[in-house]
């Protein structure tokens, strides 16, 4: 039984945890009147989100008592895509279900493609009884590349995991680089942190193609061209080298491969630098010179700058600046990306990849699902894909190059079944949807990627309408599937118990809401990295010397597109959105307004394009209306197309996706949805 941290006659407060793509984590207390949740709040207690939400989440009752919740089992009455539906009974939704994904996996079960990410980080409802299903049913194994894979990859290279400064900490630096995050709108605890560094005199830095609301509060702001993060990490490394700003003890100690990139640097003096991102060679000077000569320094990295070609080698030569400096000596001082790999989570107990029996499935990538779904059988890539179970993710909208995703999504052969909240446009496209409870309604547990905390999230209310958890929905279809293996009866529970082992204690966590992990202050104050030498490895095997890697879509890779498609555009996501989570919260949609492309005055006037008017972005992949707002938010040759709005919500059924390509970047096979020309024409 979950214990309320508060009970009444009249109402309870439960400990929750954010289950959203955010790097906060927030823990939550729900307080709940007459079986009804009326209230969510930050849980004040925890340490390093102290109780303050984010605008979306604190309306999140608004989410849960959606009045377009889906509240029962629906079947596809139309043509996909349509939207129409007639509700079925649970029996009926999962008898079809298990009978059409038998039939299949009698043929082969690689035909069958789950599709799911982020849409909740827990533990339980994310990773757990779907993993053992789809792992003893033999289906297609699924690469989870759509958001942080470059970034990830790179920084296990380089550092061992992904693993880096603990958030707190940043209130004590004396210089901070905000490199591709909106932290205000992304990570707003980070930002309560940079602020209390900020009042003790600490110099804030933005490196963001956009002028974000961080940007506005920042010290300096550094709007590079989108994809040349890596050029500039290159040239504050030729200005530290030059201007002797170098730790050698801690290079000597705890690096190895410097002298290799350190002759890569020497190529990129200032003004090389400059030409390659687009600003100027004093702006390079003066932030070297800064990281050069200030202690503690740390640096706020997050995943923006890695959805490009490069991603990856940017992301290794920003994780390397720290230790050029011995900026890890102070724990105050170093880079946080990710704090996942913190975390020791259990994944062979939840996900059971034993139940693969020896076999190996192949491997679709999720970031090329469009093309996935189009392609035929081949021995290349084995059977046809035939099913496709979508939950916890919102493809149609969010996958990149959409034409292709909803041609795929729309074929008549294909099975699909989407487990969800609402009928989202991915949903729209699906056979049968199955109601799915949110965070509110089901139990769970979480780690963090910002964060050193678990987290636990009671059920606070009880399912709405039939909705079911996910991890029921799964072992219900593996009991019709016939699948007796003692771990499909493990209730939610048990798996929650098992998430962590021996390290948590779960009556603690059910207690407090929350456990902090036992953890290291300055992680790499003495070396100690968790790669194989335990160095920060600067020339990671199979990748060679990071170096900068343009564009796919750049004047310097392609310069007869650059001349056809003369902006670069990013699609960042709106404040009041979180990738496509929330644009049917209609209080949020109406803070939001419309889709919007921020674009420079100067782009503006050369295409006689007024501020307000509606416009037409266009490549050779597409085309998507937006609503034109001239701004200094844009800086001249990018233009900003905020996302991600669902396709049926925006003005003519496409979103920013439509323009997007699904290339990959070089490391992690991640999207390079920043890596992407257009130009703009009056509607
Ligand atoms: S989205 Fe982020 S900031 Fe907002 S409540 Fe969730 S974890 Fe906290």
């Amino acid at each position: 039984m979950s214990s309320p941290i508060l009970s009444t006659d009249t109402s309870r407060v439960v400990h929750g945890a954010c289950p959203h793509d955010c790097p906060d984590t927030c823990a939550l207390r729900v307080t709940v009147q007459g079986g009804r949740a009326i209230k969510v709040q930050g849980d004040s207690l925890h340490p390093t989100t102290h109780g303050a939400l984010c605008t979306k989440v604190s309306r999140y009752t608004e989410r849960v008592y959606h009045p377009e919740r889906v509240l029962h089992p629906l079947k596809r009455v139309g043509k996909k895509g349509e939207g129409r539906f007639a509700r079925v009974s649970w029996d009926a939704a999962l008898g079809e279900i298990a009978a059409r994904l038998g039939e299949i996996a009698a043929r082969d079960a690689q035909a069958i493609l789950p599709y799911s990410y982020a849409g909740t980080m827990g533990l339980l409802q994310g990773e757990s009884m779907d993993r053992r299903f789809f792992h003893r049913l033999g289906a297609s194994l699924l690469d989870r590349t759509i958001c942080s894979s470059a970034g990830g990859e790179a920084l296990a290279a380089t550092y061992g995991g992904k693993v880096g400064m603990h958030v707190e900490h940043f209130a004590e630096s004396k210089l901070i680089l905000i490199w591709g995050s909106n932290s205000i709108a992304s990570n707003l605890h980070f930002w309560t942190y940079a602020q209390a560094a900020k009042r003790n005199g600490a110099k804030l830095v933005c490196i963001d193609p956009r002028k974000t609301e961080t940007a506005d509060k920042c010290h300096r702001h550094i709007a590079l061209l989108p994809g040349t993060d890596g050029a500039l990490a290159l040239g504050l490394m030729h200005e530290l080298i030059a201007n002797d700003w170098l730790d050698d003890e801690y290079i000597e100690r705890h690096t190895s491969g410097w002298p290799a990139l350190r002759e890569r640097a020497l190529q990129w003096p200032p003004e090389r630098v400059a030409a390659v991102c687009g600003i100027t060679a004093l702006e390079v000077r003066e932030l070297a010179r800064d990281y050069g000569t200030t202690q503690p320094t740390a640096i706020r990295l997050n995943y923006g700058m890695q959805r490009v070609h490069g991603g990856g080698n940017a992301v290794r030569l920003v994780a390397i600046l720290p230790c050029l400096i011995g900026a890890w000596r102070h724990r105050a001082g170093g880079l946080l990306l990710s704090s996942s790999g913190w975390y020791p989570i259990d994944r062979q107990a939840l996900q059971r990849p034993d139940l693969l029996a020896g076999r190996a499935p192949r491997t679709i990538n999720m970031s090329t699902i469009g093309d996935a779904l189009l392609a035929d059988a081949s021995p290349a890539l084995g059977p046809k894909i035939e099913a496709i179970v979508v939950y916890n993710s919102n493809p149609v909208a969010v996958a990149p190059q959409s034409a292709k995703v909803v041609q795929g999504f729309a074929r008549e052969d294909l099975f699909s079944v989407v487990l969800e909240h609402f009928l989202t446009d991915t949903a729209d496209h699906a056979d049968i949807v199955l109601p799915a409870t949110t965070q509110l309604e089901h139990l769970d547990v979480h780690g963090s990627y910002g964060h050193t905390s678990v987290l636990i999230n009671e059920p606070a209310i009880a399912p709405q309408g039939e909705a079911r958890p996910n991890t029921q929905i799964f072992r219900e279809l593996a009991a019709r599937m016939g699948f007796d293996e003692a771990c499909f009866s493990d209730s939610d529970e048990t798996m929650a118990r098992a998430a962590f082992g021996d390290a948590v204690s779960f009556d603690a966590l059910r207690e407090q809401g929350w456990v902090q992990l036992p953890r290291v202050e300055a992680p790499f104050a003495d070396g100690g990295f968790a790669t194989p030498g335990g160095r920060c490895t600067m020339v990671a095997p199979g990748l060679g010397v990071p170096d900068f890697v343009p564009n796919y879509e750049s004047a310097q890779a392609a310069p007869e597109l650059a001349r056809r498609y003369p902006l670069a555009m990013i699609s960042p996501p709106a404040r009041n959105f979180l990738n496509s989570s929330f644009v049917n919260v209609k209080s949020l949609r109406d803070i939001e307004g419309a889709p919007l492309l921020e674009m420079h005055a100067s782009d503006a006037a050369a295409r006689r394009l007024a501020d307000g008017q509606m416009v037409r972005v266009v490549n050779d992949r597409g085309r998507s209306l937006c609503r034109l707002q001239v701004s200094d938010r844009a800086r001249p040759g990018v233009v900003n197309g905020l996302g991600i709005w669902w396709r049926k919500l925006g003005f003519d059924g496409t979103n920013v996706n439509e323009l997007t390509h699904q290339r990959l970047t070089d490391i992690g096979r991640g999207p390079a949805f920043y890596d992407c020309l257009v130009d703009v024409e009056a509607a």
